[in-house]
């Protein structure tokens, strides 16, 4: 579900056309719709209303300040994976009790600034890093909590790139480790341990795998429980679909109706749960507008040509992900009825949909169904508001894209295009 829809013959983000946008503040632009993010965050916090999680989205999926001070006045906490995010968390005015950390390699520094915050949580993820938090912590005379980071083994089937929780990957630690952790390390003073933190990779189109890890974390709970170590806190990480037009993603009802029950007795039991969506909430929120500068032939081939590539949006090169793209403007007869590969419209043509830069890996789309483009075009991609500009680089020195934040039928700048001075701005 998102607030981007077709109204006589354009594109509206909520009441606002997007061509007004793109004509304002040019493009390449990412514009991410207000409703669409409350909506989804409502969604989520809904659905798991049985055992009420603090829910924390995860800032790195889409990081814009504005954005993520849209979500604190909403309520949401922040889940944060580097100094950098906690400390866009903090400058959106996020309360620190309602932060928390995951991470495998946090520095000293970073360490250092989330226990001066007095953030909720850090997510441990190695038997080391735990020992350096709780130095850092004694040398500061503080303490803070922690959560263990397991690894339930469980492969959620999704990209090799995404897979988080099976055990050939960094995060975390062998859920057969976590006995041996607590005793070693549940009774410091400093670095309290009370929970277990899992996250099993992104986006996952099932439900069971969420089912077997929390059913293996539960249960991992229970013999710690025995064992006279607290665990309060269990953090179910992220990772839930967003509709990507596929139809094969799972609503947060779905994935709610599969773990509430198996949460239900541990949270009347005292448990407090933790959930860090992101991609449910921002993907649906954020399209990236960018024009088509040409168009070209190469014998069968039609390539549009646009000012954004793999520099804007990664995800179709780095992840094969699929992006509905379709004109903001279409000419008559072109309002497409899906947003899938076939979206119902007659007479298309396949069409490589490609950036401006030096790689042949730098595409939006390949071989899709597009109606007649032309030079100066305004192309919306779809779904693109997470891991879109937060994966965003500079390669050919591409300045950063715009971000522009709708509400209702006004809309304002949340951040300025970058200029040629801005690129070279810390050099030389
Ligand atoms: C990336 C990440 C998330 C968010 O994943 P989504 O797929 O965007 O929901 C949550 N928790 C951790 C630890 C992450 O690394």
């Amino acid at each position: 579900m998102d607030l981007f829809a077709y109204e006589g013959g354009t594109l509206r983000c909520e009441g606002v056309p997007v061509g007004d946008i793109a004509a304002d503040v040019g493009t390449p632009t990412y514009v991410y719709s207000r409703g669409t993010l409350a909506e989804h965050l409502t969604r989520v916090r809904d659905a798991f209303a049985a055992v009420d999680p603090l829910i924390c989205y995860s800032v790195k999926s889409c990081g814009n300040l504005a954005v993520l001070r849209a979500l604190v006045d909403l309520g949401a906490g922040m889940d944060v994976v580097s100094g950098g995010e906690l400390h866009r968390a903090l400058a959106a005015g996020c309360p620190p009790e309602r932060i928390v950390y995951a991470g495998v390699g946090k520095r000293d520094d970073e360490i250092a600034a989330a226990l001066d915050a007095g953030i909720h949580l850090l997510n441990v993820e190695s038997e080391q890093e735990f020992e350096n938090i709780a130095r850092i912590a004694r040398a500061r005379g503080t303490e803070c909590r922690c959560a263990l980071r397991i690894n339930p083994d469980v492969d959620p089937k999704t990209h090799r790139h995404t897979t988080t929780g099976t055990k050939e990957t960094k995060f975390g630690v062998d859920i057969e480790r976590a006995r041996a952790f607590f005793r070693t390390y549940g009774h410091d003073a400093h670095a309290r341990l009370v929970g277990l933190h899992l996250h099993i990779g992104s986006p996952v189109y099932d439900t069971a795998p969420y089912v077997e890890a929390v059913r293996r974390a539960l249960a991992l709970r229970a013999d710690l429980q025995r064992e006279g170590f607290e665990v309060s806190v269990l953090d179910a990480g992220g990772g839930f679909a967003a509709d990507y037009e596929t139809g094969r993603s799972p609503a947060a009802a779905d994935y709610a109706a599969a773990i509430v029950p198996l949460l239900e007795p541990a949270v009347r039991d005292g448990l407090r749960v933790v959930l860090e969506p992101g991609r449910s909430i921002a993907a649906n929120a954020g399209i990236l507008l960018t024009r088509v500068q040409y168009v070209k032939r190469s014998g069968d081939k039609r390539f549009a040509i646009c000012d954004a590539g793999m520099n804007a949006l990664l995800r179709p090169s780095h992840y094969d992900a699929f992006h509905f793209i379709w004109p903001a403007e279409p000419r008559a007869g072109s309002v497409p009825t899906r947003r899938a590969a076939d979206p119902g419209v007659a007479g298309l043509e396949p069409c490589d949909v490609v950036g401006p830069l030096c790689e042949t890996g730098d595409y939006l789309a390949l071989d899709r169904a597009l109606p007649v483009l032309e030079r100066g075009d305004l192309l919306a991609v779809f779904t693109a508001g997470a891991y879109g500009m937060s994966m965003a680089s500079r390669y050919n020195s591409s300045p950063l894209p715009a971000e522009v934040l709708v509400d209702g039928d006004r809309f304002s700048l949340v951040r300025r295009r970058e200029t040629y001075a801005d690129l070279v701005a810390h050099e030389g």
